[in-house]
């Protein structure tokens, strides 16, 4: 797998969540690679298969980090 072509193509998306491509609706992020998603998003996607949906990591837990208070 490339992680640097995929954590680029991150970057460049980061002002949008990279699976529904919408804006942050609470964003969070991921840990231990800190990739952000939607929290609904992340949280159906990692139910499903617990590894980072950018960079292929399996998600430690907890694996969401909040986005805010
Ligand atoms: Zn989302
Ligand atoms: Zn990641």
């Amino acid at each position: 797998m490339d992680c640097d072509c995929v954590e680029n193509m991150a970057t460049a998306l980061d002002s949008r969540c990279p699976i529904c491509l919408d804006s942050w609706d609470d964003a969070s992020y991921v840990l231990p690679c800190l990739h952000q998603f939607c929290f609904r998003c992340i949280q159906r996607w990692a139910e499903s298969k617990p590894e980072c949906p950018l960079s292929g990591v399996q998600l430690c837990r907890p694996w969401l980090g909040s986005g805010g208070p």
